[in-house]
């Protein structure tokens, strides 16, 4: 689990936005209108830890970065065997299936989440342009067509989609692919939106998600059970508040934005530091640092239920995760 000495930090998961470029317009996010100031040079991706395993590639739209590739090259060279995730819009097919075989070829442990977040004019107008549906539906289409299995549909729940959820659900079962749910964050690093979540947001989930729960723990699909129990999460407070009592971020995994600057997560306005004003990972971490970011992330009451860190907060808790899965799996198979 947590490899942790000195002031050194090994975490196994990183959200890396490589640019905050974006050709959507999207209704809970505020990353197009504030795009990178400049770019961390391919060679400094070079200092990130070996000890990852999980790499989401975001952005912005991470497929608008000329050099992606070769980012993508320096990543692997450091950490050869970890599962990189890219997530994308789908907005620029061509470019996302033909660079997605070009990484396949020197790192084929690699897999896409492309973001759908209702049907035809619903996604079109949440995603603010139209006919994005139709090429986000393309893209999946096309990387299945190419032989990439690890595939899925992200959906991003605001309060002009939440009943969509189960039609979205179908889509991915109809695509053969994958389907992860979230709740829009307020995020100043991040997003940079503070009005996502309202109470109408919150109780239209609780309406919507039991039935999606329990089709997640039906499924034959093991990862699904663990899905249900993050979905779970997003809709029940209480639930969720048994994983969160200690968060992890800054320890298992870490954000990093287009400019090299290191935060515990996508969601806490507190800067770690710059990857390109050290010499190596591990110089990031003074005991200082260490102490400061633990203390932080410790303190912090924003109680929020990202896939990142509900996947990190599950694994760090496998008992009560599976307990709940079996008692829940059990209940969804009787009703
Ligand atoms: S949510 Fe993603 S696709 Fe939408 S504007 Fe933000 S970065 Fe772009
Ligand atoms: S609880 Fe705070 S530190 Fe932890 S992931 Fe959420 S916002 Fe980040």
């Amino acid at each position: 689990m947590l490899m942790f000495s000195g002031s050194s930090v090994r975490p196994r998961e990183a959200f890396i936005a490589v640019t905050y470029a974006c050709n959507a317009r999207c209704q809970m996010c505020n990353i197009w209108k504030n795009p990178s100031k400049s770019l961390l040079p391919v060679a400094e991706y070079l200092k990130l830890p070996s000890s990852l395993r999980t790499i989401n590639i975001t952005g912005g739209e991470p497929f608008l970065r000329k050099d992606l590739v070769e980012v993508v090259k320096a990543i692997d060279s450091v950490v050869p065997r970890a599962r990189f995730v890219f997530s994308t819009n789908g907005m620029l097919t061509d470019t996302i299936v033909s660079e997605m075989e070009e990484i396949r070829r020197f790192h084929p442990n690699l897999g896409a989440g492309v973001s759908i977040d209702g049907i035809d004019g619903t996604h079109d107008s949440i995603r603010g342009v139209p006919g994005i549906f139709d090429r986000a539906v393309s893209t999946v289409e096309k990387l299945r067509e190419k032989g990439f299995e690890d595939l899925r549909i992200a959906m991003t729940l605001i309060e002009g989609n939440y009943s969509e959820v189960g039609r979205v659900l179908d889509l991915s079962r109809r695509l053969g692919v994958e389907f992860t749910m979230t709740l829009a964050h307020d995020s100043d690093v991040y997003f940079k939106k503070s009005d996502n979540v309202s109470s109408k947001l919150l109780d239209g989930v609780r309406a919507e998600l039991p039935v999606i729960v329990d089709r997640q723990l039906r499924s034959r699909a093991v990862k699904d059970w663990f899905r249900a129990c993050h979905t779970a999460g997003i809709m029940d407070a209480e639930h969720r508040s048994k994983f969160t009592r200690r968060c992890e971020a800054g320890r298992l995994y870490f954000f990093m934005s287009p400019e090299g600057d290191v935060y515990p997560c996508n969601v806490l306005d507190f800067k770690i530091g710059n990857l390109a004003s050290v010499r190596r990972w591990d110089d990031l971490f003074t005991p200082e640092v260490r102490e400061r970011t633990d203390r932080i992330v410790a303190a912090c009451k924003k109680d929020c239920w990202m896939i990142c860190n509900a996947r990190s907060l599950m694994i760090a808790h496998p008992l009560r995760t599976g307990a709940w899965v079996t008692r829940n799996k059990i209940r969804a198979h009787l009703k």
